[in-house]
C-alpha cells in the first residue's frame, strides 16, 4: 500500500480498548479537549483555536462533544492489526452515539468489557486507510460492514443483556 489508497478487507475483531472508547471534543472543530481546557472565565468548551477564531461562540452549542475513538485488534485471513475506528464507523458497532453510550456506562459500569465480549469474534467487511498524518500509528477504519445477518449493534445487545 502506497499513498493514501485504501484497502478492503474481511476481517474478525479480537479485541477492543474498552477503557477508552470515548473522548470530549470541541463542539465546532472537533479537536480534543483536554479535561482542564476550560478556564473558570470560559464559560464555553470551544477549544482553544476556535476560541481565538471567534468573537461570538455559539450559544447553545457550547457543551462540548463527545465522540467515540476506538482501538481495536482485528484479525484478517494473514495478520492481526491494530486499527482506529472514529466516531462515524464506531456508530455502526455501536448503533447509538457517544453521549448515549456514555450515559448507558455510566449507569452501568461494566459496559465497557461487555462490549468487548459483544463485538469479539464478530466479522466485518472494513475498509482501511492509512493515515494522512504523519503523527496517526494506526490505520484508520473508514467503513464497517457487520457480515452476520442477525449483527446487533452493541447497544442493542446491552440493553437486552441488562433487562435480563
Ligand atoms: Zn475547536
Amino acid at each position: 500500500m502506497e499513498g493514501d489508497e485504501s484497502t478492503t478487507i474481511m476481517c474478525t475483531i479480537l479485541a477492543i480498548d474498552y477503557a477508552n472508547l470515548t473522548y470530549k471534543a470541541c463542539p465546532v472543530c472537533e479537536r480534543t479537549q483536554l479535561d482542564s481546557s476550560s478556564s473558570p472565565s470560559n464559560l464555553s468548551s470551544v477549544c482553544k483555536f476556535c476560541d481565538s477564531k471567534s468573537l461570538n461562540p455559539p450559544s447553545s452549542s457550547s457543551s462540548f462533544k463527545r465522540l467515540f475513538r476506538l482501538l481495536m485488534s482485528i484479525a484478517t485471513d494473514t495478520k492481526v492489526i491494530t486499527v482506529v475506528c472514529f466516531d462515524r464507523v464506531a456508530r455502526v458497532l455501536f448503533g447509538c452515539c457517544a453521549d448515549e453510550f456514555f450515559d448507558f456506562a455510566k449507569l452501568h459500569p461494566l459496559s465497557g468489557p461487555k462490549v468487548n465480549e459483544i463485538l469479539e469474534g464478530e466479522m466485518f467487511t472494513m475498509t482501511l486507510s492509512k493515515p494522512k498524518k504523519g503523527n496517526a500509528r494506526h490505520l484508520r477504519v473508514v467503513s464497517a460492514i457487520p457480515l452476520r445477518t442477525g449483527f446487533k449493534p452493541a447497544i442493542e445487545a446491552l440493553r437486552e443483556y441488562h433487562r435480563r
